[in-house]
């Protein structure tokens, strides 16, 4: 079944072909949107029509709502998957789509106000019995008040933008000291970063894990989750790496959180695809916040169940009933996603933009690329610095480490700096291994020291090949890299 005729894909890079590709197996029609920065890339080379919304910043182009719906109507697109970022979680665009009569591919536009505050999606949750983070119940109102609040749940703690998303605004406060100061920045950014300066404290809980559900919901009433994903390995509280099942999972666990992460989705009378994160930690978890949109991780739950999201999300929006009930959805094996930026992971992360002068893809068992990227594409400096994730699947959680070491090695991209020697760092650190993570497992000392050795091999080994490579020595470049995987196997 196809569910739709056409659809348009308001968004750009790896998540607008990832959607494209669904649509094209179902025999959809695609319609990309494209900026200034975006006329050669690849996503409006694969849409079978790509119509330019405007200049390169996102205000101009991916974000200008007005433009996107005409395309949209003009097209004859009956809905809009919106991917991630951009308009995703902006529930003004999904009603405005209702409006339209054109389908959002996603949940009720009252669904994705609720849940994008997050002080607001946090007092429903603690009123259906789903434990939330110690904190403030509403807004800080004043310095006095946050004072009070502090000393009694205890430092450290976290002062968070209610509107807040990909890290922003937040930040860690030690002791009394630093609080009106985290305070007022923490509004100012807000403010500034999304239009709603409110912000609220949380207690700062200790080398949490990061886990969350992965959830369907048809408007039949029908909810399921697809199991979890631990996405512990983040640096400034962006994920970098995922995996899927948790290491640490016990069926028992399994069963309280999911039913926790149901319980979320029900309470918001949740449809489509979304996800509830939570944070672990010493025994207990907490309720964090619901993304309602396709996460950028939700490749590794494709591998682990066999079910591909992003059809669910069309079938759903077209009013089918999921398929198959809870009992029907299995986990096998291991799943891993290594996010590539392109960003100098020697200084701190900083964005690298620039072009792509050599580029080679691995594959073979077990691996999966969803990449936006080619020889000879600049990338823009307007957008999100993520330009491909590599995921690995496995029998088990070893293999699937052992094959994104290989495909690691087997992936050349030469002209910026990327995150994928720092992954190769990742993949080899004996704690990443042994499965002991948390979300400060980057930023602790010892571990910082061996990336950076680990680092500086990687980039020494980017830089062989890249000569090989320039000099055309396809084949003396394949087998250096192959040389030092061995040397790695050796010393392991
Ligand atoms: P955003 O929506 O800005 O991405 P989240 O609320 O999803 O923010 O949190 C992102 C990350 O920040 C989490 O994965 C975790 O690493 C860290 N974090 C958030 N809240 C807490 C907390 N109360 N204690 C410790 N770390 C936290």
């Amino acid at each position: 079944m196809k569910f739709f005729e056409k659809v348009l894909i308001a968004n750009r890079g790896e998540i607008a072909i990832r959607v494209m590709r669904a649509c094209r197996e179902l025999g959809v029609e695609t319609v990309a949107i494209y900026s200034d920065a975006d006329t050669n890339a690849l996503h409006v080379k694969y849409a079978d029509e790509a119509f330019h919304v405007g200049e390169a910043p996102p205000s101009k182009s991916y974000l200008n709502i007005d433009r996107i719906l005409e395309v949209a109507k003009k097209s004859g697109a009956e809905a809009v998957h919106p991917g991630y970022g951009f308009l995703a979680e902006n529930y003004r665009f999904a009603h405005r789509c209702l409006e339209d009569g054109i389908t959002f591919i996603g949940p009720s536009w009252k669904t994705i106000e609720m849940m994008g505050s997050k002080i607001g999606s946090k007092k429903t949750m603690r009123d259906v019995g789903v434990p939330v983070v110690p904190g403030t119940e509403g807004g800080v109102r004043n310095v006095d008040e946050a004072r009070k609040i502090s000393g009694e749940i205890g430092y450290p703690v976290l002062v968070k933008a209610s509107a807040g998303g990909g890290g922003i605004g937040m930040q860690v406060v030690e002791d009394e000291s630093g609080l009106e100061e985290a305070i007022n920045a923490g509004m100012r950014i807000a403010g500034s970063a999304f239009g709603d300066s409110t912000v609220f404290i949380e207690k700062y809980l200790v080398k949490p894990r990061h886990i969350e559900f992965q959830i369907l919901a048809d408007e039949h009433g029908h909810t399921v989750h697809l199991f979890e994903r631990e996405c512990s390995i983040q640096r400034r509280h962006q994920k970098l790496v995922e995996e899927s099942p948790c290491s640490i999972m016990t069926e028992e666990l399994r069963e309280r959180m999911s039913a926790s992460a149901i319980a979320v989705a029900k309470a918001s009378d949740y449809t489509n695809a979304g996800t509830v994160e939570f944070l672990y930690c010493d025994g207990n978890y907490y309720f964090m916040e619901m993304n309602t949109r396709l996460q950028v991780e939700h490749t590794i739950t494709e591998l682990v169940t066999g079910i591909d999201i992003v059809k669910q999300q069309l079938a759903i929006a077209a009013g089918e009933p999921i398929p198959f009930g809870q009992e029907g959805i299995s986990i096998r094996g291991h799943a891993i996603e290594c996010r590539i930026n392109a960003e100098d992971p020697l200084n701190n992360f900083a964005a690298d933009p620039g072009k792509i002068v050599r580029y080679r893809s691995p594959g073979g068992p077990g691996v999966r690329l969803d990449s936006g990227i080619h020889v000879g594409y600049a990338i823009p400096t307007n957008y999100d610095s993520m330009i491909s994730k590599l995921c690995t699947y496995g029998y088990n959680r070893m293999e699937a480490i052992e094959r994104m070491r290989r495909a690691i090695y087997e992936y050349v991209i030469i002209g910026v700096k990327t995150t994928l020697p720092l992954h190769h760092a990742i993949m080899h650190n004996k704690q990443f291994v042994e499965g002991n993570t948390h979300t400060g497992f980057l930023l602790e000392e010892h571990i910082a020291r061996t990336l950076n050795r680990y680092v500086r091999e990687e980039e020494t080994r980017i830089q062989t090949l890249g000569a090989s490579l320039r000099q055309g020595k396809e084949v003396a470049a394949i087998s250096a890299a192959v040389n030092v995987y061995l040397h790695h196997k050796k010393n392991a």
